[in-house]
């Protein structure tokens, strides 16, 4: 599994910037991703059609490494969703490709 080289947290963008072993870097907004929260509370709100509540003002108070990815400790109290690299890296380019659709 190909982990990052470098994770950074940046925190007036709120957003985290992952850098890859290929040279590519990526950032991926703390809101963005409490939204795709992978934890089962959250997985379950958006299976029901729902959204997770994830505010555009959120922080990322921190990171812990789980092994396969790393866990995030959000602002809001909320820390269950651990997040496995491929899941990241598919993430990155989701939002990439979001990002030159969105723009008019
Ligand atoms: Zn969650």
């Amino acid at each position: 599994m190909i982990a990052p080289t470098e994770i950074a947290l940046d925190h007036a963008a709120r957003a985290l910037t992952l850098r890859w072993p290929d040279g590519r870097t990526q950032h991926i907004g703390y809101a963005r991703l409490r939204g795709d929260c992978p934890c089962a509370e959250c997985r379950r709100i958006r299976l029901d059609g729902g959204r997770v509540d994830a505010r555009p003002d959120l922080t990322l108070t921190g990171l812990e490494a789980a092994g396969y990815g790393i866990r995030a400790l959000f602002g809001d109290g909320h820390a269950r969703g651990i997040y496995p690299w491929p899941f990241l890296a598919d993430m990155a380019d989701r939002a990439d490709r979001a990002d030159t659709t969105a723009r008019p």
